[in-house]
């Protein structure tokens, strides 16, 4: 997709060269040429700097990586023993759900986003940073967005995103999956992120490491196991998996004096979350050491993308999961 833009962008420019220069006088086929020469090499070293054709974050709501590691997800599990992973990463505070998915998703904290309420409020419009689909977008990439919630309309800059997919009436993790697995190999996105909502609405009823949060998560790996095979099914060889939550949680009582999760605040359990990279380039069966905070999501995407990090972010990526080879830059 970026080299068909780069090729169409070539022509464009041929065209405008031959107004200026003339051709048929052979120092001016020379100067063309040679800028030429430099536009091709600009558009080749674009392709060369991208590690992954494809990147999909998938992000488990309220997926504390203790209860990851205790629930009946062997799909998560051995991503994470194959791949690269963290079981300490951190995200922001407030550890909210619509405020932590917009830091990973525009790279920066919430002071600088400043998305800090967490549900759905039309009147207050979109994000004012631009998200990584604006940025992939740019440069010419496919993306597309399958979510549990409707309150990621919120991050929807115009002209952004390809495919926005929040199923109804059934916005559950497996209804998530199955709308991607029927869409994939159509839409093809170079970024793609996913959601599944279900461990949280159970954790706020039933407790933050409840009998049901715990079916919930192994409905997700469900979930996690239909798109992986989707994935590949669709031959996206060349693809990237980041599996990752957007915050943890903690009991509290409710009004009836019952059991309830929440989240929120800075304590540890609100804020550990899971990082796991899985997929093309991946060390195998490597812990990172590193420290990973929710940004960092942002920019690791965009460094396998080969697409700029913009010099405001926050984020980092994570380079230390990845092998980096001679011929791509570190
Ligand atoms: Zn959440
Ligand atoms: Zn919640």
């Amino acid at each position: 997709m970026a080299q068909c833009s780069t090729n169409y962008f070539n022509k464009i420019t041929l065209n405008w060269l031959k107004q200026y220069v003339d051709f048929n006088w052979p120092p001016g086929r020379f100067l063309a040429g040679c800028l030429m020469t430099c536009l091709l090499a600009s558009s080749l070293a674009a392709a060369e700097s991208r590690r992954a054709d494809h990147v999909f974050i998938i992000s488990f709501d309220q997926g504390d990586p203790d209860l990851i590691q205790q629930s009946e997800m062997p799909v998560f599990q051995q991503m994470a023993a194959e791949g690269a992973h963290s079981w300490n990463a951190f995200t922001i505070v407030p550890s909210l759900t619509l405020s932590a998915h917009t830091s990973m998703l525009t790279g920066v904290g919430p002071q600088a986003h400043q998305i800090l309420w967490n549900d759905y409020q039309p009147a207050k419009g979109v994000v004012k940073l631009p998200t990584i689909f604006k940025l992939a977008k740019q440069r010419g990439l496919k993306t597309a967005m399958f979510v549990g919630k409707e309150k990621f309309k919120h991050l929807l800059l115009p002209g952004s995103v390809d495919a926005f997919i929040w199923p109804q009436p059934d916005d559950g993790a497996l209804s998530v999956a199955k709308a991607f697995a029927a869409q994939v190999k159509t839409l093809q996105p170079n970024l793609c992120f996913i959601h599944f909502r279900d461990p949280d609405t159970q954790g706020h009823k039933y407790g933050s490491h409840s009998p049901e949060k715990k079916m919930a998560l192994k409905d997700c790996d469900l979930a996690l196991g239909i798109i992986k095979n989707a994935i590949a099914e669709a031959e996206l060889t060349n693809s990237v998996i980041i599996l990752t939550a957007d915050h943890g949680s903690h009991d509290i009582k409710n009004n009836n004096g019952k059991i309830a999760g929440a989240h929120g605040s800075a304590e540890t359990c609100d804020v550990v979350i899971p990082w796991v990279a899985w997929g093309k380039g991946v060390k195998k069966n490597f812990a990172v050491t590193a420290p990973i905070i929710q940004y960092d999501t942002a920019a690791t995407t965009l460094w396998l993308l080969g697409v700029p990090l913009p010099e405001y972010f926050w984020g980092r990526p994570v380079t230390s999961a990845f092998e980096v080879t001679a011929e791509q830059p570190n």
